[in-house]
């Protein structure tokens, strides 16, 4: 059985002014230590202005938590107006960014080959991807969201050079869950998990694949979250509403570490 240590992800989409983002990490910050957990990966991804706030926290109080991006673009500087280089990201101390998620892929039109594009840059500035997939409930309601999300993961992840299971995070959110109240089942993410895991075998081999972290999200709560941990393939969960308060996103990851 392999050995993946579980990943509590929260995404504060925008959400947190800067101030408010610096009190928020500081109060996560006091309730981790309080609550001495280990065992657990936490990855706190605010807004952008608030990257190097953050960052002053966990640089200066030792957080228990690492720093992520909510998006990036692949060119390394340039003409690009509104645009974050991964050289940028790096700089103000981000290992991590979320790239595909549901609502840049709904609003603002990413595809899967933007997607794709931005992974590289990130893996080659040494910046852990979490890269998103998950099906709408029109996808769902047809019963075709096992064949739907591995065609994402294949088109995301083609070609991607990856050397270990740790560059490189999946979470499946299905859209139809995310910041609705509702819910997958354990089993319903099981399902998808595991077909992204098969998926990722195929592409870069057992080996790799088998480190790899796939995180389910969508309305994860500290009263559900144990159900999806307890799943073979899910390790860990992105959480986005849930991770808006200290005191809700710490009991998160303290369940995580149960
Ligand atoms: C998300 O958007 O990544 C998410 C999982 O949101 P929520 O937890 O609010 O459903």
């Amino acid at each position: 059985m392999p050995n993946r240590t579980r990943m509590i992800a929260g995404n504060w989409k925008m959400n947190k002014t800067y101030s408010e983002g610096v009190t928020l990490a500081q109060e996560l910050s006091n309730a981790l230590k309080e609550a001495a957990v280990s065992g657990v990966d936490v990855v706190v991804c605010p807004p952008l202005v608030d990257l190097k706030g953050v960052a002053g926290v966990i640089d200066f109080d030792k957080a228990p938590f690492a720093l992520g991006a909510q998006n990036v673009y692949w060119e390394e500087s340039g003409a690009f107006t509104g645009e974050t280089a991964p050289g940028m990201l790096t700089d103000v101390g981000c290992t991590y960014c979320i790239i595909g998620h549901s609502e840049r892929r709904g609003y603002f039109g990413e595809t899967d080959e933007d997607i794709n594009k931005k992974s590289k840059a990130l893996i080659a500035h040494k910046i852990v991807p979490i890269s998103c997939c998950g099906e709408s409930l029109e996808t769902r309601e047809a019963g075709k969201q096992v064949e739907f999300v591995v065609n994402q993961i294949k088109a995301d992840c083609a070609g991607l050079d990856i050397t270990s299971g740790d560059q490189l995070v999946i979470a499946y959110e299905p859209i139809w869950a995310i910041g609705t109240g509702k819910t997958a089942t354990p089993e319903d993410a099981q399902e998808v998990c595991g077909a992204i895991r098969k998926t990722l075998v195929e592409i870069f081999g057992e080996a790799i694949a088998s480190q790899i972290r796939v995180l389910y999200g969508g309305s994860a709560k500290p009263g559900n979250v144990l159900g999806f941990l307890e799943k073979e393939d899910v390790d860990g969960a992105l959480v986005g509403g849930a991770s808006l308060t200290a005191d809700g996103f710490s009991q998160m990851i303290q369940k995580a570490a149960e």
